[in-house]
């Protein structure tokens, strides 16, 4: 029930089989135990090995965490860094990793979870570069400490120059052969973003992790989701399997077990939700995302947009006029059809509401076309339009069928969160509408856009797709990217 008690539902069912402690105040993060009355209850559940993993996560956090002595001490250490009496002197008891926010919120979100998981795997504790506005986005994920890196962590004044170029980006220090056992560094910068040589994008492959491991503080800068790569690391893969035993619901579950929108931002879901969805028969997410290089209202666009949501049978045809007078005198209760469709610009969604709003459809079902936002362009770290574009993603999520756009980070976020198998809406090429204009995908995953050449110890011939039965290439790209099925 969406607006009634919630009486019916078990304890369990509201911390989604185990995966949310209880740990936590209600009032301060509505969303955090309310997102469940909005859903429809879910067939993925985490494992139990999750759940553990999970719980013992969140001790370690709150032993290593800001604030702690053992972040103190860590902290103190790497102030040192370059300092030879320091060299030999113990790293502490924890050892940590830092997300500093780069690029769109989309790809933050898919960053911040591969890093998480990257963390469970490691032991290490996920700290988040708060000067954006991920506090006014998200509540804390973890009971009774802080995941925000405290503002005086002392490479504060550093971070933003990170770059492939740094003398301590991993990297690069694997290609000038700068580092090995016998000199390890207190910190290491990883650089995971779309530019990448294949020695950054495989930190995590086995003869790497031997060092890496030892590294008390690793900092990232990434815009990719780099998940379906740590499956090609044996270790973790073993690990991996045990911890999702249904693969493609890696992102699904961390996202639901990480990202909890903050009130004010779970407001804008839910007036939306009560005002334009709840009502409805069928729900129908459209997130429409415009790369090229002319961007905004694109004719082709629009008709590859009626052309997947009209063959993939996810909105009724208009009525030719025959037909209208038939529908007229049916004596059938027409089901109401909700369009939530996203995107920067409203002409998308303006054209789609006239165009059923001007004629009837064949089905005589009604079609009530609604969108939040329309904001022109990117403004990313602006509080507010952050704000808009997480609460956007979030009610995308809610619906029960999505059409998303290729490529796009703010889409994969949506229909992953959702556990919904997205329509793929192709990029144009030379300003066409592609024909098909989308393809369904066969896994709610998101894709890793960059992923590196090939596997861990594998020739450089065989492509990483084809190093693990569980990853392949993602629908969107035709023969790129790496995906999780
Ligand atoms: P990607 O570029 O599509 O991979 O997605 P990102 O989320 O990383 O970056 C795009 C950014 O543009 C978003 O974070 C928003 O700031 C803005 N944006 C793009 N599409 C939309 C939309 O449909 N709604 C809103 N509110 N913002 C959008």
């Amino acid at each position: 029930t969406i607006n009634g008690s919630n009486e019916s539902e078990t304890p369990r069912d509201r911390l989604l089989g185990g995966l949310l402690t209880a740990d936590f105040d209600e009032d301060s993060c509505l969303s955090r135990y309310q997102s469940s009355l909005y859903r429809k209850s879910s067939p993925y559940k985490p494992s139990e090995y999750l759940v553990s993993k999970l719980r013992n996560y969140e001790m370690l956090h709150k032993r290593c965490g800001p604030g702690t002595n053992a972040y103190k001490e860590a902290a103190k250490n790497l102030a040192h860094d370059d300092d030879e009496n320091y060299a030999n002197k113990s790293v502490g008891e924890c050892r940590y990793i830092v997300w500093v926010a780069v690029y769109g919120l989309g790809n933050r979100i898919l960053t911040l979870a591969s890093v998480f998981l990257y963390a469970l795997l490691t032991e290490r504790v996920v700290l988040v570069d708060q000067r954006k506005d991920i506090n006014d986005l998200f509540c804390e994920p973890f009971p009774a400490t802080s995941w925000l890196l405290p503002l005086d962590f002392p490479l504060m004044s550093q971070i933003d120059s990170y770059d492939k170029g740094y003398a301590r980006c991993y990297g690069t220090m694997l290609k000038n052969h700068s580092i090995n056992l016998t000199s390890i560094p207190r910190h290491l910068y990883l650089h995971i973003i779309h530019d990448s040589r294949d020695e950054d994008k495989m930190f995590f492959c086995k003869k790497d992790q031997t060092l890496i491991d030892k590294v008390p503080w690793l900092i990232v800068k990434a815009n990719v989701y780099f998940v379906p790569a740590l499956w090609l690391n044996p270790t973790f893969q073993t690990e991996l399997i045990k911890l999702f035993p249904q693969k493609e619901t890696v992102f699904y579950l961390l996202a639901r077990y990480l990202f909890h929108p903050t009130n004010q931002v779970w407001g804008m879901v839910t007036r939306s939700y009560d005002a334009y969805l709840s009502r409805a028969d069928e729900t129908l997410g459209i997130q429409v995302r415009v790369f090229s290089r002319r961007a905004g209202y694109l004719q082709h666009v629009m008709d590859q947009i009626v052309a997947c949501t009209q063959r993939e049978k996810l909105l009724p045809e208009l009525a030719t006029q025959d037909e209208s007078q038939v529908t007229s005198n049916t004596t059938k209760v027409p089901k109401l059809k909700a369009v939530l469709v996203t995107s920067l610009y409203p002409e998308y969604s303006d054209n789609l509401k006239n165009m059923y709003w001007e004629r009837p459809t064949s089905t005589g079902d009604i079609v009530e076309v609604y969108q939040p936002s329309g904001e022109r362009f990117q403004q990313t770290d602006k509080k507010l339009h952050d704000q808009k574009a997480l609460a956007e993603m979030y009610l995308l999520s809610l619906t029960d069928k999505i059409v998303t756009s290729a490529r796009s980070t703010f889409g994969y976020v949506a229909h992953s969160l959702g556990g919904l198998k997205p329509w793929l809406l192709y990029q144009p090429v030379r300003g066409k509408t592609p024909d098909p204009p989308c393809v369904r995908a066969t896994s709610m995953e998101p894709c890793f856009l960059t992923p590196p050449t090939h596997g861990c110890g594998a020739k450089k011939r065989k492509g990483s797709a084809k190093i693990v039965p569980f990853v392949r290439h993602c629908e969107d790209l035709r023969h790129d990217g790496l995906k999780l099925f």
